[in-house]
């Protein structure tokens, strides 16, 4: 994914912590004229709370800045990075959008981001404990074999991705799965228990799919749409290979 979608993250995220330290203080100074007539010591104690909220709230982007500028994991804490990817995320996509950003764009923003936060994990995974999830529209729309369950039924014509994802997958002895929306591919996870997704998908359904799967390890594809949306979609092979041999090793 291009370097500029990083970069505009990071500028939401500098931004972001710019707008939390004003609005930290104003919440500090306000009320801190009230609360020094009710005993001198309430605005201090009240300012420690406030500062102690703002220092995770800065200091979690902070690292992710710092994560995406090295490219190291430089979360010490699954939990922290947690409640940075849960909660932070949406509420920068948010700053986006007021600013006037599209949400195509915030979105291939935060998978970019998304995947180099599990990029810096230097993660490698069985080929038995990996998951290629796809979604529908990758099959050709006037194919009539039902492949949404078991791809194997695929016959590998060749006249649509499935093809060669199919391959790919059988090579490698990798599961692989088609899901029809945000519930099957749920209900696909929890079945299947990967260690590790492959997941391709349009922008909106990556990002909650992402979001939902956390802190299970997704690095996301997007899927291109020459025929428009949820139509005959494509994937560029290469972008799987590469994401393949990156993290699955190759035995079982
Ligand atoms: S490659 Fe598979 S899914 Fe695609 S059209 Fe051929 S048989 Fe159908």
């Amino acid at each position: 994914m291009a370097k500029p979608r990083k970069r505009l993250f990071i500028g939401l995220l500098t931004a972001s912590s710019a707008v939390v330290l004003l609005f930290a203080f104003l919440l500090w100074w306000v009320p801190s004229v009230g609360l020094v007539n009710i005993h001198p010591v309430l605005p201090v104690l009240f300012g420690i709370i406030l500062g102690l909220l703002t220092f995770f709230v800065v200091g979690g982007l902070g690292m992710l800045v710092l994560t995406l500028l090295t490219g190291r994991d430089l979360f010490l804490s699954q939990r922290l990075r947690k409640l940075v990817i849960r909660y932070l995320f949406p509420g920068i996509i948010s700053i986006g959008r007021l600013v006037g950003i599209d949400r195509d764009t915030l979105q291939q923003s935060f998978i970019a981001l998304n995947n180099q936060l599990v990029r810096a994990k230097k993660l490698r995974v069985s080929p038995d404990k990996a998951l290629i999830l796809l979604p529908h529209c990758i099959q050709l729309f006037d194919c009539d074999i039902k492949i949404t369950g078991d791809v194997s039924r695929c016959i590998q014509c060749g006249k649509c991705d499935i093809s060669g994802l199919s391959a790919a997958a059988n090579k490698r002895g990798i599961d692989i799965a088609v899901a029809t929306g945000g519930t099957l591919a749920r209900k696909i996870i929890v079945e299947r228990r990967p260690r590790f997704i492959l997941a391709v998908a349009c922008e909106r359904d990556l990002t909650s799919g992402i979001r939902d799967s956390y802190p299970l390890p997704v690095i996301g594809v997007l899927n291109h749409r020459p025929n428009g949306p949820c139509f005959n979609t494509h994937i560029v092979m290469d972008e799987v290979e590469k994401v393949l041999d990156e993290f699955i090793t190759s035995e079982s």
